[in-house]
């Protein structure tokens, strides 16, 4: 009896966790990528070298700004590899600008770092932009990278370090979408990485880029309705909460267990992404 106690008191004690998170956006300028990672979230390794357009972008950032800006704690700009956006400087401006208070952070594979020129660094630190470095077990100065960060007065955090065992995951969407969402959604890894993409809004990559594993390798993993919101539709936060803490139904695809893998190159199997 005490261990069914026990068990209730932390689901709801991981519930509770689950719900008090702060919000957080993180706004899709491209999935591609200049590594190739097996089994990546926002399918990279299958994706097409083709960029959100800034007018988009811009539309979808004064909105969101506007409505819920003041209700959500970061605002990412991600990828893929951002660095690679060919308008990274006027979205760095763009999103200061729709979120004057919020904490912005460039997520990056930190790759081109030691090549972007005098224009990115000086938007960045006037933008106060926050560079979030993620750490591949390849062959790179990750040190000279941050240090190159400091020197150019931008603040550098290590976000992830992927040398770590444990640390690749796969997992392996089920095409026949018998999941228990429910269950797929509580045990999520990717919770709150609320993606935004084109005009819409999703609760994850692994649902809102999908549709570059459907389009290299035949698969035809669907959304419905409700599985994203319309950016216009946005009105208040609580839209964006509610899509994040309650399962949607593309959550029926996912593997509530999904297995730890080694690093390693994508071979741009679809086996790396699903059974
Ligand atoms: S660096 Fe990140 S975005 Fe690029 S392929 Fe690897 S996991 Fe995906
Ligand atoms: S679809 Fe649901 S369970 Fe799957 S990664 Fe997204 S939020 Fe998590």
């Amino acid at each position: 009896m005490k261990r069914i106690i026990s068990k209730i008191r932390n689901f709801i004690a991981t519930v509770r966790a689950h719900h008090s998170m702060p919000l957080r956006l993180e706004f899709v300028v491209s999935d591609y990528c200049n590594l190739n990672c097996k089994g990546c979230t926002h399918y990279s390794p299958l994706a097409p070298d083709e960029f959100e357009s800034i007018a988009t972008l811009e539309r979808s950032a004064a909105h969101l700004g506007a409505t819920v800006g003041h209700d959500i704690g970061d605002v990412y700009i991600i990828g893929g590899e951002p660095l690679l956006y060919p308008h990274l400087t006027d979205a760095m401006e763009m999103m200061r600008r729709h979120f004057p208070d919020n904490s912005i952070k460039l997520f990056t594979n930190g790759l081109l770092l030691p090549r972007m020129n005098d224009e990115f660094w000086l938007a960045a630190k006037r933008h106060r932009i926050i560079i979030a470095l993620t750490i591949y077990p390849i062959k790179f100065d990750y040190d000279a990278a941050q240090a190159l960060c400091a020197r150019h007065g931008i603040e550098c955090m290590i976000f992830g370090d992927r040398r770590a065992e444990n640390s690749f995951m796969r997992f392996g969407l089920d095409p026949t979408k018998k999941q228990n969402a429910r269950l797929s959604h509580f045990k999520c890894f990717n919770r709150g990485c609320i993606s935004v993409i084109d005009d819409k809004i999703y609760p994850c990559s692994i649902s809102g880029c999908v549709s570059h594993l459907n389009k290299a390798c035949g698969t035809s993993f669907e959304h419905q309705p409700g599985d994203w919101l319309n950016v216009a539709d946005v009105k208040t936060a609580k839209q964006i909460k509610a899509l994040r803490d309650n399962p949607v139904p593309f959550c029926r695809y996912c593997n509530p267990n999904p297995t730890v893998t080694d690093y390693g190159h994508s071979r741009r199997d679809k086996h790396e992404w699903t059974d």
